[in-house]
């Protein structure tokens, strides 16, 4: 009996003890009371001890459990919440193993960088990075793995689209409880927007310089001229001939000044946004008429010829529009044309073109190349020629063209070919008086 007792103690001990003291009833009445009441012998007062023993284990397993199980919950909620954000941050978050090779990126990743999930893992992201950061990411990632350390870098991926990502990469070791080193994990964040205006800040400080440099010597050069031959004039040897000649060279030199005066002028009034449209009644021929008197002599001393084409009687070329604003971009044209050509034809008119009317100036001249029929319209800008000295100018010209003529409503283009001539087209809506 005491050994079938010893017996049922170690089973009860060792397997599940709750349920067992619940379908021994005389058990449990044992564990209520002191140990003799029952069975009244040694063995019944050591199992009442060992059964307060098993329960306190009992207690504190179930404690542990209870800990461990919320433990786990919690390891369970935070796991769900990381996963989450890793999901839906607006940031590129990446992992790496211990010898670098990328084993996640979460999808906003994938976003900035156009690269699939798969094509990413190990070293297939570095395929989509700009083959001129290559080598330095290269590096600065090895070391960084090497030294178990975090990196910096900003680089570019060019995406599938062909357009380029700029990126802030960022990343930290990561170590588990017993410092062991278990890998990497970055972040990459999108500063394409920032680098774009950063490039066309220091763009347009480049340009600004240059303008500078250029305007300086643009209003020098007719400056001396006219305080030169001012001096000459005063000469009372001098022949009428040569006075004459002199007295030209100070108005042709007096006018260009002026019109780069003019120019910094348009361009300061539409920068500040106080240039506006007038519109007023014009006759788009007296317009060609004026122009063709003005340049008549300019084009002729290099050799060229100047026509222009009134495609309607006069009585019928009235129109609404702002008349100096069409009169100065056709001039700019006009006067492009006749510096950019030499013994060659310059050609100007207009033409109705559905409810607008298109006006050009064609020349035979040195011609754009195509990758610049967008940028010469942009202010400052000019076709880098070898010698960049031989055409005079300010950069103004165009861009004040175009602007004036959208803020009439119309638009300007350009076709041409390096050699082959340019020829300018200007649109504006026609609207009769
Ligand atoms: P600028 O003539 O004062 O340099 P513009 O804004 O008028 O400035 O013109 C910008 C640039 O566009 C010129 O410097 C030149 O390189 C190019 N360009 C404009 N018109 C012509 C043309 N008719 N033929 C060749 N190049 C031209």
């Amino acid at each position: 009996m005491k050994q079938i007792r010893v017996v049922c103690v170690k089973i009860i001990t060792f397997t599940d003890i709750l349920r067992n003291l619940k379908n021994r009833p005389a058990f449990n009445k044992s564990a209520t009371t002191d140990g003799t009441k029952n069975h009244g012998d040694k063995y019944s007062v050591r199992y009442g001890k060992q059964q307060s023993d098993d329960k306190n284990l009992t207690e504190g397993l179930k404690a542990e459990n209870k800990a461990l199980k919320k433990r786990i919950e919690e390891l369970e909620a935070s796991e769900k919440k990381y996963s989450v954000l890793a999901k839906t941050a607006p940031v590129g978050i990446f992992n790496a193993d211990t010898r670098g090779n990328t084993v996640y990126v979460n999808p906003y990743w994938c976003k900035i960088t156009q690269i699939k999930f798969e094509e990413a893992l190990g070293n297939g992201w570095l395929k989509a990075v700009h083959p001129d950061d290559i080598a330095s990411l290269t590096r600065n990632w090895q070391n960084a793995v090497l030294t178990m350390s975090g990196s910096y870098a900003e680089y570019r991926f060019i995406r599938k689209d062909g357009t380029v990502a700029w990126v802030i990469g960022n990343t930290v070791p990561e170590f588990n409880n017993d410092g062991e080193f278990t890998g990497y994990i970055g972040t990459i964040t999108d500063i394409t927007e920032r680098k774009m205006a950063e490039m066309k800040a220091e763009e347009s400080d480049r340009l600004k310089t240059s303008f500078l440099n250029n305007i300086s010597h643009e209003i020098r050069t007719p400056l001396n001229a006219i305080t030169g031959f001012c001096a000459f004039l005063s000469d009372s040897q001098l022949s009428n001939e040569r006075k004459e000649s002199f007295a030209n060279i100070i108005m042709e030199s007096s006018d260009y000044l002026l019109s780069i005066i003019a120019d910094i002028i348009d361009v300061a009034a539409i920068e500040s946004g106080q240039a506006r449209a007038e519109i007023c009644q014009a006759n788009a021929n007296y317009i060609l008429e004026v122009l063709h008197g003005r340049f008549l002599k300019r084009a002729g001393d290099r050799g060229n010829t100047l026509t222009f084409k009134a495609r309607m009687p006069d009585a019928e070329a009235w129109i609404m529009t702002d008349k100096s604003k069409l009169n100065q971009a056709l001039n700019n044209l006009i006067c492009n044309s006749v510096k950019f050509t030499e013994n060659g034809k310059i050609e100007f008119g207009y033409r109705k073109k559905g409810d607008d009317l298109e006006f050009y100036v064609k020349d035979s001249g040195i011609g754009i190349p195509e990758d610049m029929h967008d940028e010469i319209f942009k202010r400052f800008r000019q076709v880098e020629v070898l010698d960049s000295r031989r055409y005079s100018g300010t950069g103004l010209g165009l861009s004040i063209a175009k602007e004036y003529i959208e803020m009439l409503g119309g638009s300007i283009r350009v076709v041409s070919k390096p050699g082959q001539g340019s020829a300018f087209y200007l649109k504006i809506p026609h609207k009769r008086p």
